[in-house]
């Protein structure tokens, strides 16, 4: 448990850090990319796409960094997490079709409330989807369910019929910058552990290759 204590500081500090270091980054790189464009509409210089490719890779992983920095303010709301569920779903929903992908909501009960910080909670699940869809290349079924577990706390399923993790990957999770995707940034899953950490829940994973992930995460209820 100790060396958990220290994994789970450590990434803290990485994630500020980090946080800090893409801000420096991002004020540069904005000029060097409206360069690049002026560039490409003059008629371009040799290898612009690349370098305008390139450059909106960096800007992806610098702001996604960003969002790990705390929030100007944080609101922590009374939240109906049913509603929350179904807006992000809902946002989701183009990139999904596009995919030929379904969601499948279920609940085993009415009223699950939670108290949090909406748009970080709603980051959540907007990275654990990604993350199934992005699995599923023949496109296929996501089962979201959300249902009451022991001593006042809700649990909510995301299952997908994706290319599953093989065992050696899943311990790893949550790592920064551990991705296996060729446009993967690998901080998704460190931002979502930091997030559900800060809201006193859990988040665990059961896996088989070929045949689909199920990603679990636990939240206490309002009592
Ligand atoms: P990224 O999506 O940018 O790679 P993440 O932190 O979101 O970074 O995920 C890290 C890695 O975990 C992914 O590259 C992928 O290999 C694996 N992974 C996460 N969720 C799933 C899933 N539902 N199915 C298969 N692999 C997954
Ligand atoms: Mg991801």
């Amino acid at each position: 448990a100790e060396e958990q204590l220290l994994q789970s500081e450590k990434l803290s500090i990485v994630g500020e850090l980090a946080a800090g270091i893409a801000h420096e980054i991002r004020n540069p790189l904005t000029t060097i990319k409206g360069f690049v464009q002026i560039y490409k509409s003059n008629g371009g210089i040799e290898y612009t796409d690349l370098l305008l490719s390139e450059l909106e890779r960096i800007e992806t992983i610098t702001s996604e960094l960003l969002s790990l920095g705390k929030p100007q303010v944080i609101q922590m709301n009374h939240t109906n997490l049913k509603d929350l569920i179904e807006n992000t779903l809902e946002l989701l929903l183009p990139q999904a079709n596009m995919n030929n992908i379904q969601f499948k909501l279920s609940y085993e009960g009415s009223s699950f409330f939670i108290t949090c910080e909406q748009n970080q909670i709603k980051q959540v699940f907007i990275n654990i989807l990604k993350n199934a869809m992005e699995a599923m290349h023949e496109g296929g079924e996501i089962h979201l369910n959300l249902r009451k577990g022991a001593e006042g706390k809700c649990i909510i399923s995301v299952r997908d019929e994706g290319c599953g993790i093989p065992e050696e990957i899943l311990k790893r999770l949550g790592e920064p910058f551990y991705t296996l995707k060729e446009k993967g940034t690998g901080l998704g899953l460190m931002i979502c552990h930091k997030i559900i950490k800060q809201h006193h829940g859990t988040i665990t994973y059961h896996s088989k290759v070929n045949e689909g992930t199920l990603v679990e995460i636990v939240l206490p209820l309002v009592s």
